[in-house]
This record gives structure tokens, sequence and C-alpha cells, in this order.
């Protein structure tokens, strides 16, 4: 069924007064596989104007179990006590596999989604990642201009999506849990590289002591790596969801970051770095989109897998019948 929706114009216009449904639908148009809905959804974007002063970009990740829906949920209501509006979006790899996401998911959440100054939106379930993420963009910018000035972006902390999060926020915040030397592996597999702030979870009861313990240890791993002349020297902070400790020291850290980006330049340097990004990030994925669907390409495809799996032709020349199915020739371009 074809919904129909309003004129690009009216949209933005609805959307920048606040109307939550004008919301909903542009959000609608963004996630939108069709290409109908998705030029509409440019348009939309492209009219937004900017928020006077920009909103609060801010990325969370970490392990599952690690508490970010307890750390959203209780960050997010302290925020909106203090008057802020709060989206809350989500990267999620596994709603490519399930359909649905589990991250940024209302019911994990349940006291900040039912606050009209909040809006939780789970993560796009179809496409490529990298679509996802250029889709999860795409709603934070829409979730801005209607008025959200926080906007809280969850994902799992490994691979490309925690990639895409950092491409698309001001400040990366990396949740960690004590023990099991999480902490040392963390910077071994690269997952500190995009921390602009740690910190510890379930820092209360029995685990408080551990969590200072891990702390500690991580402030020092970290202070090897960081040089002494970096402007920003990662925080590495312990937090409690449950007993609502160490929530505004965490809001106090980001507060820190931004202000002191937007000092020395590297904010604006970042967003615009980021800009550039997603320009050749969307470039690549929607020319893999466009291949992947490409008729040609689709009719040829299992006969090129087969000749080369069986050694009848090279991988190299796999790749140039099906590049040539889809109208590049290798031969001319290099
Ligand atoms: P997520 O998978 O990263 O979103 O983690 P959740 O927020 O769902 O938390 C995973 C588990 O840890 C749940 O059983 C929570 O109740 C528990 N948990 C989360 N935050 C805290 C906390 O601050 N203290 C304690 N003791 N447990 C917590």
């Amino acid at each position: 069924m074809t919904r129909r929706f309003p004129p690009p114009d009216e949209l933005v216009r609805k959307l920048e007064g606040g109307d939550r449904s004008a919301l909903g639908r542009a959000l609608t148009l963004v996630e939108s596989t069709r290409g109908l809905h998705r030029a509409l959804a440019q348009e939309v974007l492209q009219r937004l104007s900017e928020p006077a002063e920009p909103a609060f970009r801010v990325g969370i990740s970490g392990v599952p179990g690690v508490g970010k829906s307890s750390l959203i949920e209780t960050l997010g209501l302290h925020l909106v006590e203090r008057g802020h509006r709060v989206a809350v979006l989500a990267v999620d790899p596994s709603s490519l596999r399930t359909g649905g996401s589990i991250l940024a998911d209302k019911t994990r959440m349940p006291h900040l989604s039912r606050r009209s100054e909040a809006f939780v939106r789970p993560s796009p379930s179809s496409g490529t990642l990298g679509g996802v993420a250029r889709r999860t963009r795409e709603m934070m910018v829409l979730c801005e201009s209607a008025g959200f000035d926080v906007v809280l972006v969850e994902t799992v902390g490994v691979g490309q999506s925690e990639t895409d999060v950092a491409m698309m926020v001001d400040t990366y915040l990396v949740l960690m849990l004590a023990g099991a030397g999480d902490e040392v592996q963390g910077i071994k597999k690269g997952i500190l590289e995009w921390a602009d702030l740690v910190a510890i979870t379930k820092a209360d009861g029995d685990n408080a002591v551990r969590a200072q313990r891990a702390a500690t240890d991580l402030r020092s791993a970290l202070s090897i790596f960081t040089p002494a002349s970096a402007a920003w020297r990662v925080p590495v902070l312990t937090l409690s969801a449950h007993a609502q400790q160490g929530i505004s020291e965490l809001w106090d850290g980001v507060r820190r970051h931004r202000l002191q980006g937007r000092k020395n330049g590297r904010f604006e340097a970042r967003r615009s770095h980021q800009r550039e990004h997603w320009l050749w990030a969307t470039v690549h994925d929607q020319l893999r989109e466009a291949f992947d669907r490409h008729p040609e390409v689709r009719r040829i495809r299992a006969r090129v897998q087969a000749e080369v799996l069986s050694g009848t032709s090279t991988p190299q020349q796999g790749a140039d019948a099906l590049l040539q199915a889809f109208g590049i020739d290798l031969a001319a371009v290099s």
C-alpha cells in the first residue's frame, strides 16, 4: 500500500514546528528503501535549516549486557528533567539478520520512552550496514530539526557499526564492565580508538571497588597511548545507572568535551570531516547496492562464482566479468 506524503515544504514546516507526526513521516521516508521515498527524503533533508545551536550528538557503545539501555534510560531522564529534549537512535547490525532491532527499543527504556520530551526509535532493519548507518545519520538530522537538542546513538562496540557511529557523533562514549580483562582487551582490540570518554558501568554494591580499580588501571593504560601534548585526555569514569551515581559527572564530561572542541575548532573540523566521510561512504555503499540489484549481474553471478570456485576462471577474471555486466570496463578505467 502506498502512503501519501505531504509535499516536502509542508513536511519541513511541520517538522521544524516540532510536530511529532511530521517527524514520524519524515523518518519513514528516510528509512524507506523505495527510490521515490528516498528522493523525497533528500528534498526534505536539503530544505532543513541548521539548528541555531548544534545539538549534542553522543554515541554510546558497549557489548550486550554492559548496561547501555539502563544508562540511556537514566541519563535520558536526567537530561529531560534539566530541560533537554532527547532522541535515542541506534545502529544495530543484528537488525539486518532478524529484521528488527534490539537496540533503542522502547521496552528497554520504558520510562524515558513515555516522556513527551523524548523520542526513541530503533535501528532501520533493511539494506546494508552502511545503508543502516547512513539512514540513522539522516534520522539524527531530522530529530534535531524537530527540536531534539540531544541525540544519543546506541551501538554494540564491535566492528563496522562502531566506526559508523563514531563517524556521526561529536562525542563517543565507550561503556565497559569491570573485570574479566575487559579493559585491557578493549585497548588491544582497538575498541578505544574512537573513545572520547570511557565509563565503567555497574559501579555499585559489591562491584563498586572493582569498578574503581578497573578505572585506575584503564587510566594508566590509556595514558601510555595518549601523547602528553594531546588536546583531550580521555576521562575514565565509573557510574551506576541503578544507583544513579556518576550520571551528572558523565554529562559534565560530555559538555567539557564539546566546549573544548568548540573553542579549539575540533568540533567543527570533526563535523566537516564527517560530511566528507558520508559523501564517500554513501557513494561506495550505493554502488554496492546498485551492483547487487543489477539484473545482468544477477543473471550471471551464480555461473561466474561456480567458475571461480572450480578454478576455471581466476577471481580477477570473475570480477572482470561481473563488473563488465554492471557496465564497468576495468581495462578502460585503469
Ligand atoms: P545492554 O544490553 O547494554 O543494554 O544492558 P542493560 O542495560 O540491558 O543491562 C544488562 C543487565 O545489567 C541488566 O540485568 C541490568 O539490570 C543490569 N544493570 C544495568 N545497569 C546496572 C547498574 O548500574 N548496576 C547494576 N548492578 N546492574 C545494572
